[in-house]
């Protein structure tokens, strides 16, 4: 077994990368999800679904910047529209017509929703929602999932992936920290309840009704679908007690065309929004009715100051580049490409289930649409706890390995719109190979998963 060997001799021009970079960026990267031990891989170029690194190796991209490119790398009318926005400039320094025409076609498929703004990342779509329903509601305290993230700012930074001996009773978790740097009071402002538990969110909700503005939820927990009833039964609970439901559908607009909240048929009264709606560029939105909205609203005044209720700027909002990149791919993805997306999904996921069943080692594939997952773990993966029983470091060799075989698939597994057949086939043999290479670790690190 030289998973880690063949990996450090197939990429020796990342690791030169990584140990220079090194010596300018804490870990050689700028995202804590890039690093990876011994050292992550340097991107030179992507195309269609084909990934290069620094080395020259071509792999096929299943991640594709962690679900943000889902018509793949440089689509034609992606870079057409981006092109064509280059030659009128940059960024303006007005409102432009292309934020206008990405404002009506997400209106157009949320349903419920008036009013949009934009953000240069989900994070701040985030922030700027859970501003919103403490500004609307007058109240102060939020309640998340326990292992959900909405990006990284301190009211959500909360429970994210805690500690199983500090995180409490499964039904009433406590709230913990996630990182350093975020005050200790914040801590009281947010409440953690476990996805998918129906009931501890209406014994939360109840109890704190009269201080709570927001429960945020993504309506599939990274990539684990809500049970029957559930999204339904928060929708209830919150709108008996006047709380807005926040949807963060920064991963699951992808699900269909109008996101998680179109599959499902629950309407939040907030939205956030991010990764595909920007085109492969830096972006996030929130999205709502025009009374919640209200607090956006300038007074009007004949040019005298008069202050507003919620303070929003951003050099970098609405992007024109972005803007235009997010309308071309919002126009390419009608429902038969979410159809297709559905079909090669399932393909992966079953593929991934019979290997699992020809190598006698028992694991959960989840996911749905055009997420896929592995979850190193006998149980039914429903929420935090459950998905926490995984053997973590299968995965993390699993990678390492398929990255020795030309497949990049990590963090957010998913396919695009321009995955084909032939590449989910490629990924599920090099995956059938790897496990043969990963049977050591598995029988010397979760010897429980092996059947026969
Ligand atoms: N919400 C969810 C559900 C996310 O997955 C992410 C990013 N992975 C964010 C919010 C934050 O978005 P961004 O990285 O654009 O700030």
């Amino acid at each position: 077994m030289d998973i880690v060997g063949g990996y450090v001799r197939r990429n020796p021009g990342s690791r030169a990368a990584y140990e220079r970079a090194c010596r300018s960026l804490p870990s050689g990267c700028s995202r804590n999800v890039l690093y990876w031990p011994p050292f992550p891989i340097y991107l030179a170029a992507g195309r269609g679904s084909r990934l290069w690194d620094v080395d020259g190796n071509e792999r096929i991209d299943f991640n594709f910047n962690n679900t943000t490119l889902i018509l793949g790398h440089n689509h034609p009318a992606v870079v057409a529209a981006v092109e064509e926005q280059l030659d009128r400039g940059t960024v303006l320094g007005a409102p432009t017509e292309a934020e206008l025409e990405l404002a009506e076609e997400l209106l157009r498929r949320l349903n419920g929703s008036e009013k949009i703004r934009f953000t240069p990342s989900g994070t701040e779509a985030n922030l700027q929602a859970v501003r919103l329903a403490r500004s609307y509601t007058g109240r102060e305290k939020i309640a998340k999932c326990e292992g959900a993230y909405h990006g990284s700012w301190d009211a959500v930074d909360i429970s994210v992936a805690p500690p199983l001996d500090q995180a409490g009773p499964r039904k009433a978790p406590h709230s913990v920290r996630q990182h350093e740097g975020v005050p200790k009071g914040v801590l009281e402002n947010t409440l953690v309840f476990p996805f998918n538990d129906a009931e501890a969110a209406e014994a939360l909700v109840r109890r704190h009704r009269d201080d709570l503005a927001a429960v945020i939820v993504e309506p599939v927990q990274r990539d684990t679908p809500p049970k029957p009833g559930f999204l339904e039964s928060l929708r209830e609970v919150t709108e008996r007690y006047g709380v807005l439901l926040i949807f963060d559908e920064v991963i699951s607009f992808r699900l269909s065309p109008g996101g998680a909240q179109g599959l499902y048929g629950v309407t939040p009264e907030i939205t956030t929004m991010g990764k595909i709606i920007g085109g492969g560029f830096p972006v996030g939105a929130y999205a709502s009715t025009d009374e919640v909205m209200t607090p956006l609203t300038i007074p009007q005044a004949r040019g005298e100051h008069k202050p507003t209720r919620l303070g929003f700027s951003g050099t970098f909002n609405a992007h024109p580049v972005t803007m235009a990149a997010g309308l071309a791919v919002m126009k390419e993805l009608r429902p038969p490409a979410y159809d297709r997306m559905g079909r090669i999904g399932r393909r992966m996921r079953a593929g991934l289930r019979s290997i699992l069943e020809e190598t006698g080692v028992a694991a959960h594939v989840g996911g749905v649409g055009s997420l896929f997952h592995v979850i190193w773990t006998r149980e039914e993966v429903v929420d935090y706890r459950t998905t926490a029983t995984g053997a973590r470091v299968i995965g993390h060799y699993l990678s390492l390995d398929l990255m020795n075989r030309g497949i990049y698939l990590r963090a957010h597994p998913n396919i695009s719109a321009i995955t084909t057949d032939e590449d989910v086939d490629t990924a599920i043999d090099a995956m059938r190979q790897s496990m043969e290479e990963l049977s050591p670790i598995i029988r010397e690190q979760a010897p429980h998963l092996i059947e026969r």
